[in-house]
């Protein structure tokens, strides 16, 4: 185990008069052991957020995190990192609420800076089916005792300045929502600060190390895995391996209800601070906040003609994203943008997540986290009381794989998306999954 360093002021000035060749590697790079009790698939965010808590609530460290390249290298490190839990439905509040309140205490948690603004997130709203929408998920909420705001379309204005007068309106704004403990965090601070936890307490880090295939017994329970690193035996394997989940699965012989559909992200040059809150808009399908290096991180809609896993995004959605953008800015016209970027994002048939044991014994999958980044304390928490107890923490009970099955599906959709996108990406999913005439 590496010795534990703690980082507060005064490391930081012990650091500065020593200039800074004091610090600790924050994780160890060990060799692979030849069994664990515990593998997970996948050194993102919920990979090594499972394995810290794994060790932390449930004593269990003989544990590896297999990451086929660098950790945080998959979608945690390539998000926009927006952080709320309004959503619709009574399962989704309840987890997204416990995922923000983690968030809330985890820089201390984890003893890192996670760099964690709840600096609110108002949503511009342009179209009374908005409105409707958000009054109906503010009324859930409401229900569920988290607060989530109406505002008038002055309020709006008064929150966010720079919003287009209202002369220069196609759309007028006809109100807003605001959940005041949104925010966003620094995504490589998450993964890094889970490691290290993880690592603090045991838990093996193996990079580079790719999951060829997975072993079973004649019961076909779970007895090893091969990686481009060597053989492990265990018992217990648990996938968290981002849009690659359908893909490891089907190392197990498994078929996950899974699609992936791609995202893009822009990053503008540096600018003085125009924003002081995440800004979304449904209707236009578009999001932003402004990051403390200045740059304008935005955000559009995910692109439902591009079912893959390329992470190269497409023109039309760029220019569909910037005209939604100087429609509500029109003085960012002149905004030059520095980068661009997208990822695969993995959806389940019903917009809502998979947190499950399977059809094989000692085999496990965290999957369709298309939101994931502001999930990863709750469905690494609840993950490993999974894996740890086999059977589901009661906030996961309604994630089961068996949900598809029983039909009880959680439809769910963002806030970011226009609505009509939602439904078009899940009914492409229940046609793909041939199930179209037993939902409509
Ligand atoms: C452009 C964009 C913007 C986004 N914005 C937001 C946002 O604002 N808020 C939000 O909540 N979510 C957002 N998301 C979604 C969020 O990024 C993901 O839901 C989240 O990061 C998923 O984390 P993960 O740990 O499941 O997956 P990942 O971080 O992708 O980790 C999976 C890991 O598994 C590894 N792996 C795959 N196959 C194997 C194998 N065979 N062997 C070993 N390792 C393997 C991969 O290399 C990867 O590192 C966004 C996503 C994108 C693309």
């Amino acid at each position: 185990m590496v010795s534990k360093q703690r980082y507060s002021i005064f490391s930081l000035i012990g650091g500065a008069v020593r200039h800074h060749r004091n610090w600790k590697k924050a994780w160890r790079s060990p060799p692979l052991k030849s069994d664990y009790d515990v593998v997970i698939i996948g050194g993102g965010g919920h990979g090594l957020a499972t394995a810290y808590y794994l060790a932390k609530n449930h004593g269990i460290s003989r544990v590896a995190v297999i990451e086929k390249h660098w950790i945080g290298g998959g979608n945690s490190g390539r998000n926009t990192a927006v952080i709320r839990s309004n959503y619709l439905r009574s399962t989704s509040i309840r987890f997204f609420e416990q995922s923000l309140k983690l968030y809330e205490q985890l820089g201390r948690d984890l003893n890192f800076n996670i760099m964690f603004s709840q600096r609110s997130e108002v949503d511009v709203l342009l179209t009374n089916a908005s409105i409707r929408n958000m009054r109906r998920r503010a009324l859930n909420m409401a229900v569920e005792g988290v607060e989530f705001n109406m505002l008038s379309a002055d309020e709006v204005r008064q929150r966010i300045p720079a919003l287009a007068p209202m002369r220069d309106c196609r759309l007028p704004i006809l109100g807003g929502s605001v959940q005041e403990r949104a925010g966003i965090a620094r995504h490589d601070a998450i993964v890094w600060g889970y490691a290290r936890g993880a690592d603090e307490r045991g838990v093996d880090i193996i990079q580079n190390a790719d999951a060829l295939a997975i072993q079973r017994n004649l019961n076909g329970e779970i007895a090893g895995l091969e990686t481009s690193r060597g053989s492990i035996k265990t018992k217990k394997i648990a996938i968290a391996a981002g849009c690659d989940n359908a893909a490891v699965a089907g190392l197990a012989g498994l078929d996950l209800p899974l699609q992936t559909f791609n995202l893009q992200a822009f990053v503008s040059e540096p600018i003085k601070p125009v924003l002081d809150v995440v800004v979304n808009c449904p209707d236009l399908g578009v999001y932003l906040s402004h990051s403390d290096k200045g740059e304008l991180v935005i955000g559009g809609a995910t692109d439902p003609q591009q079912i893959s896993f390329r992470k190269g995004g497409k023109i039309h959605i760029l220019e569909d994203t910037v005209a939604g953008l100087l429609e509500l800015f029109p003085s960012f016209r002149q905004l030059k943008m520095l980068r661009q970027w997208s990822g695969a994002l993995e959806f389940a048939q019903d917009g809502s997540p998979i947190i499950s044991k399977t059809s094989i014994p000692g085999f496990y999958v965290s999957a369709g986290w298309w939101g994931g980044f502001k999930a990863i304390p709750a469905g690494g928490m609840n993950y490993a009381h999974l894996i740890a107890r086999n059977e589901p923490h009661e906030l996961a009970v309604p994630y089961q794989l068996d949900r598809f099955l029983s039909l009880d599906f959680l439809p769910e959709g963002g806030t970011t998306v226009p609505i009509h996108w939602v439904t078009f990406i899940c009914s492409e999913l229940f046609y793909a999954a041939g199930s179209m005439s037993v939902v409509r």
